[in-house]
């Protein structure tokens, strides 16, 4: 029906986003719930945890030759942290949107980056960057996931 055609015309996917640490810590986890939500992606699993080493380095493997690996796998484990899967048509693409450049300075002033940060470690959220990752990623941290 014409309804269900204005809502989405794609088919759903799935994203893994994290509020990191930093994002906890700073009470930023209800703004970016806000926004995705207001956005119209779906919340489907969400837990607040404290990443082990071993989780992080997994997740993070792909930069585990850059020089601020250790200091990144430091913050990520460094307190709790916000681990959600949202869905919704192209939603790698949409909170990658959301999200904004991974260097906050610039990232776009209205993107959750280009808000609320201004260290390149410490810019409050991850997500997925495509359906391969989000699919190894979504995995990693909620294996038990219909
Ligand atoms: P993202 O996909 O936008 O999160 O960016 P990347 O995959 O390139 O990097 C992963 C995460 O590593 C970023 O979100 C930052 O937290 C961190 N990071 C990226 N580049 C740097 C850097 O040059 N220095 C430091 N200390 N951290 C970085
Ligand atoms: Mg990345």
């Amino acid at each position: 029906d014409v309804g269900s055609r204005l809502v989405s015309t794609s088919a759903p996917e799935r994203t893994l986003v994290l509020v990191k640490p930093d994002g906890v810590a700073r009470g930023l986890v209800g703004e970016v719930l806000s926004r995705l939500e207001a956005k119209g992606l779906r919340l489907v699993a969400a837990e607040l945890r404290t990443l082990t080493r071993e989780t992080a380095e997994t997740h993070y493997a792909e930069h585990s030759e850059r020089p601020f690996f250790a200091d990144l796998v430091e913050f990520i484990t460094g307190g709790p942290l916000m681990a959600l899967v949202v869905e919704g048509p192209r939603t790698i693409e949409a909170f990658r949107a959301l999200a904004g450049a991974t260097d906050p300075v610039k990232a776009a002033p209205g993107t959750i980056r280009g808000d609320f940060a201004l260290e390149v470690q410490n810019n409050i959220v991850h997500g997925s960057d495509s359906p391969e990752s989000a699919a190894r990623e979504v995995k990693l941290f909620f294996p038990d996931l219909g």
